[in-house]
């Protein structure tokens, strides 16, 4: 019967300590509405019982939150301050965001994939012909130096190189319609058809062009 008793102030004991009024706190970003009604029981034989809370978020979220952990700093927002944390850890400049990235980081991106990945259906145009069409050591990992350069380009414009045989840098680049583009573009090797192999005597002989009579 002691033990009994014990147990049961022991068990109200919790129940005050967190009944502790928390309205009007603010924990990190949640500031506390009002108690919740629903408490949840936790720890050997349910002893344990803790009481949620209805919290705002800075941004606007409501949650319910273990009073607990508001008070030990477990919990100090929706969720939205993490989040934040991890997007500026992983965007350096505004231009790689999902879902808005912009036309200049596209075309840094595409540069680099035609001339240094093999992998690229574009490669052996660019990184891959000889000689090879490069990025200059300042563009090729800096999106930040290239955009100094290049600015934002304007619309229905594409990066392009003025001088065809030399490699994107910041003295050979322009924003070009595809017009331009495609009147500056080398002529692209002919398919290789099928022809029997011969020997460079007969194929001299076989391009040699009469003389008109
Ligand atoms: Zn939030």
């Amino acid at each position: 019967m002691r033990r009994r008793l014990s147990t049961l102030i022991a068990v109200l004991e919790v129940i005050v300590r967190n009944l502790i009024d928390l309205t009007g706190q603010q924990f990190g970003r949640w500031r506390v509405l009002a108690i919740h009604p629903e408490r949840r029981r936790y720890g050997k034989n349910s002893k344990s019982i803790f009481v949620l809370w209805r919290c705002r978020c800075d941004c606007g979220v409501e949650g319910i939150v273990f009073g607990c952990n508001l008070r030990r700093g477990l919990s100090k927002s929706c969720g939205c301050a993490a989040h934040e944390a991890t997007r500026r850890r992983n965007t350096k400049h505004g231009h790689a965001v999902r879902g808005q990235v912009t036309r200049a980081y596209v075309a840094w991106q595409h540069l680099r994939q035609r001339c240094l990945n093999p992998n690229n259906q574009d490669y052996a145009n660019y990184g891959g012909r000889e000689p090879p069409i490069t990025v200059c050591d300042e563009w090729r990992d800096d999106f930040l130096a290239f955009h100094a350069d290049v600015l934002d380009p304007p619309d229905g414009l594409s990066l392009d190189r003025p001088d065809n045989d030399r490699g994107y840098a910041p003295d050979n680049w322009r924003w070009a319609d595809a017009v331009t583009q495609r009147r500056n573009q080398r002529p692209r090797p002919k398919r290789k058809t099928q022809r029997p192999h011969v020997s460079a005597h007969h194929r001299a002989a076989d391009d040699f062009i009469p003389p008109p009579f």
